[in-house]
């Protein structure tokens, strides 16, 4: 079995017990007995993402739900704003545009935040704004933007307020309701820290109302066969969805339930804090903006003179341990720690150590010990 430990932004490390949950019969996806199952999850999802309304569940990955999002309420020509700091904006724009919709960009420089001013100016300037997608956690650039202060300005328009929280759901605070959020999603190996493949959606009544308005040009991802078939008796998904990755969502949110959501994102932040300390303390530089920086996952320039192959594999071959690279212009630029899911101090105090004997073979003069020590002092 390989050990090696996932200091990833998806897919995260995933607990024995969600893999043993996993290991179970698959049962009739139209019975009685997954039907349960199906409502536990789908309610235990609503839950997570603090909303009074259903969940769906998405065999898919997050673009699954990504797709679904945009493509259920988008007609031909209709004008979507995409806010875009990173890939994940990128995506959602480019979906937007695969699904004929008119995009207008709110482009913002990778490594800050959106700020709800910037919203507010953009819908005020083109009143045929149908929706804004924001990206909460931009997984690329590590900036958490602040989708609670936008929530506020998108109350006070019509536009649907669609929010990608796929690397936040379970480690930082989302409040679906609260928020004023319309469409939100999420997928299951990022915070959540079940294996990949599945994704999670959830609609407001506004959004039912524009679902229903459109006449959708997807066929697996028509959201209006997800609400049908889960109001069923059993309750069920249009298609056979993976049975087996639901046992395994289903134990991941209760172990979520048994951490508690706020201790869980409170666990989350000081992860984040003991990686930007340590990788301060090493010498490194941060990408983002320090005060938009992200809970869940760390980006971070790659220092001078080391490639990216050299400190990630040099990782990944020699520690055993899983970082990510930069992704488009990014790429060999910086390189991003994930902290998400189950990570504690334990698999940070072997991150840092690992990495400050990667960058001292790789020719960096740097104290073995200062990562460790930056770790050890945001724990005590
Ligand atoms: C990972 C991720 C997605 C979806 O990616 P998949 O690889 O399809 O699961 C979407 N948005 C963000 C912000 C992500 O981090």
């Amino acid at each position: 079995m390989d050990e090696t430990l996932l200091m990833l932004p998806g897919p995260t490390n995933v607990a024995p017990r969600v893999l043993n949950a996993i290991a179970k019969n698959v049962v009739n996806h139209r019975s009685a007995i997954f039907g349960e199952i199906y409502t536990e999850t789908t309610e235990l999802m609503s839950k997570l993402f603090k909303t009074e309304n259903n969940s769906y569940l998405i065999t898919g990955s997050g673009t699954a739900a990504m797709e679904a999002a945009i493509a259920n309420v988008t007609a031909k020509d209709d004008e979507i704003l995409n806010v875009i700091g990173g890939k994940f904006g990128e995506r959602l724009r480019d979906i937007t545009k695969a699904h004929g919709g008119k995009v207008n960009e709110l482009n913002i420089e990778w490594g800050t935040a959106v700020t709800a001013q910037q919203i507010k100016d953009a819908l005020d300037e083109n009143e045929n704004i149908k929706a804004v997608s924001v990206v909460h956690n931009e997984t690329s650039t590590g900036v958490a933007t602040d989708i609670k202060a936008i929530g506020k300005v998108m109350d006070n328009y019509d536009a649907l307020y669609i929010v990608d929280t796929v690397s936040s759901l379970g480690g930082d605070y989302v409040d679906v309701d609260k928020y004023k959020i319309d469409i939100c999603f999420t997928g299951s190996q990022k915070c959540l820290a079940a294996p990949p493949g599945m994704a999670a959606i959830t609609l407001s009544d506004d959004a039912w109302k524009v679902v229903d308005s459109v006449d959708s040009n997807t066929y697996y991802l028509d959201l209006k066969k997800y609400r049908k078939s889960g109001a069923g008796t059993p309750p069920e998904t249009p298609y056979t969805p993976s049975v087996t990755l639901i046992y395994g969502i289903y134990e991941a949110l209760k172990m979520i339930e048994e951490e508690g959501l706020d201790k869980r994102i409170v666990r989350h932040e000081t992860a984040a804090k003991a990686t930007r300390e340590a990788a301060k303390a090493l010498g490194l530089e941060l990408f983002p903006q320090e005060e938009v920086s992200s809970t869940t996952v760390t980006a971070i320039k790659m220092p001078k003179g080391v490639s990216d192959s050299d400190l990630r594999g040099t990782m990944r071959n020699d520690y055993k341990v899983e970082l990510a690279g930069g992704q488009d212009h990014l790429k060999g630029n910086i390189f991003r720690i994930g902290h998400m899911g189950n990570i504690t101090y334990k698999q940070l105090a072997i991150t840092f150590s690992s990495l400050a004997m990667t960058l001292k073979r790789l020719g960096f003069d740097v104290d073995l010990g200062a990562g460790v020590c930056a770790v050890n002092d945001t724990y005590m």
